[in-house]
């Protein structure tokens, strides 16, 4: 019986047909990948000390191209790729997962050069021990395996492992000694410039508007990885199919755009008049953040119910906000204003009485953001600026476990007041802001109940001259 040597579970590619030009942005990652390409073709090591390279460690999040710059790298050198996931590997019976590590090496050494790529090389190259409850013998013996395979054979014979994961950190200390993953490449989300470029790669072949800008696309997609950007453009496809039209237009992209940020609208939902006139007013609150002065600008607002929400308001967060992901104490405290507007709507327009559970949601984001700010950024004068509550997190379920408190009692208290008094303060902006503002927001809910979508321009709009008046606390 052929037990355990398993159905081989890597796929063996003789020629990719992928080259750099494929992939679009990561420039840095390409240049530094270029040495290995080099050394396939040459196999000489351009490395002054002559160390040959073996192996080497992806590093980025799902989506943004490890697997498709793997290829390109083969596809460059001309030489085989083997891959596979090493989640795959792993499977009940112990041994099985070593035996399918030496199945691979035995393969892709006889077609040496080439380019060996494990893909979430973290589902078992966890620091060993880490898991709870000790080890675990499946993947110990499946990573020792891969760790022996890659000692014996030098690197001149022209076998390179190319391994992706999103959490370096969390990897066995003897997968990155000399010799093995020693060298790592990062491949990070795309910026504007790159997104512009991953757009024109897959908007190749299909017919386009002459009203499509991809720059104002990339503006609208901050944090959107190569794989988003390919859905994106693959679904507008769809749209434009579906509405037949011969081309792909402004409109369609957009429509896609929402669709994957939001989800698909629920144009025949029946919803009642009262809840549609709770969603505009809700709607209209949210959009008040556009006031504040640190807040983002409104895209758009829309009381068509998507998913799990009633109605959206999108804001356009700016470039550098997304990307180095720093945010001022007033934007967070702008932002628990923003979720409370939909409470505070309620109970001007309807009164306190017919307040209803729609805001719920809110309330748990308004929470988040109060108990961060004292527990963890600083944002306390009482509790100062130290981190507290919540221990360190665990490599085993690759998340932090935050509901653990490691203060006393006494604190507690004091950090239940001080979230108290954070949100106490948010609450009273929101009011401010939509009682010397009531005209608007009866104009706006009453455009919202007619139209239901209002774009940033309309919305700026319906403000004296077009200029809103800030809010100044
Ligand atoms: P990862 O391995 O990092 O999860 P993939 O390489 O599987 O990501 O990316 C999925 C798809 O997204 C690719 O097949 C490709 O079509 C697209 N993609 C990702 N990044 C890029 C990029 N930089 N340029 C062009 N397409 C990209």
């Amino acid at each position: 019986m052929d037990f355990g040597r398993s159905k081989s579970k890597f796929q063996e590619v003789p020629a990719t047909g992928v080259s750099f030009a494929d992939v679009a942005g990561a420039d840095q990652a390409k240049l530094e990948l270029q040495e290995v390409v080099d050394f396939l073709k040459n196999r000489t090591s351009t490395r002054p000390w002559g160390e040959d390279p073996k192996g080497c460690l992806l590093v980025g999040p799902p989506g943004t191209g490890k697997t498709l710059l793997a290829r390109a790298v083969a596809g460059e050198a001309g030489v085989p790729f083997f891959s596979c996931a090493a989640s795959e590997f792993v499977e009940l019976f112990v041994g099985v997962g070593a035996s399918r590590v030496r199945d691979l090496f035995e393969k892709a050494k006889a077609k040496a050069p080439c380019i060996v790529f494990i893909d979430e090389i973290d589902a078992v190259g966890r620091q060993r021990g880490a898991g709870l409850g000790g080890g675990n013998d499946e993947r110990e013996q499946t990573i020792n395996q891969l760790l022996t395979e890659m000692d014996g054979f030098s690197g001149n014979s022209g076998v390179i492992v190319l391994a992706a994961t999103n959490r370096p950190d969390v990897l066995d200390s003897a997968l990155l000694r000399p010799g093995r993953f020693d060298r790592q490449v990062t491949v990070d989300r795309p910026d504007v410039a790159g997104r512009v470029r991953i757009l024109q790669v897959h908007s190749r072949g299909k017919a386009l508007g002459k009203d499509v800008d991809f720059e104002k696309i990339a503006r609208r997609t901050p944090g959107f990885t190569g794989a988003d950007l390919q859905n994106l453009m693959n679904e507008a496809a769809i749209l434009a199919a579906r509405r037949d039209l011969k081309e792909i237009s402004k409109d369609e992209i957009a429509d896609a755009l929402e669709r994957i940020i939001a989800g698909p609208e629920k144009k025949n939902a029946v919803v009642s008049d009262e809840k549609r006139k709770l969603v505009a007013y809700h709607g209209w609150a949210c959009s008040g953040g556009a006031l504040m002065p640190e807040y983002d600008p409104v895209a758009k607002i829309s009381i068509v119910p998507r998913g799990q929400a009633g109605g959206l308001t999108f804001f356009a967060p700016s470039e550098e906000r997304l990307e180095s992901g720093l945010y001022s104490r007033s934007y967070l405290e702008n932002q628990m204003a923003v979720a409370l507007g939909g409470r505070v709507a309620e109970e001007v327009i309807f009164g306190k009485e017919k307040v209803t559970t729609g805001a719920s949601n809110d309330f748990m984001q308004v929470s988040r953001v109060a108990r961060q700010m004292v527990e963890r950024l600083g944002f306390s004068k009482k509790i100062g600026q130290v981190a507290i509550g919540g221990g360190g997190g665990n490599p085993f379920l690759g998340q932090q476990m935050s509901s653990q408190k490691d203060y006393s009692m006494a604190t507690a208290d004091v950090v239940d007041a001080e979230v108290r008094e954070l949100v106490e303060k948010a609450y009273a902006r929101a009011s401010h802001i939509i009682n010397t503002h009531i005209d608007i927001l009866h104009k706006l809910a009453q455009l919202l109940l007619e139209k239901e979508t209002v774009d940033g321009e309309e919305f700026m709009s319906l403000f004296i001259d077009g200029k809103a008046e800030l809010y100044v606390a």
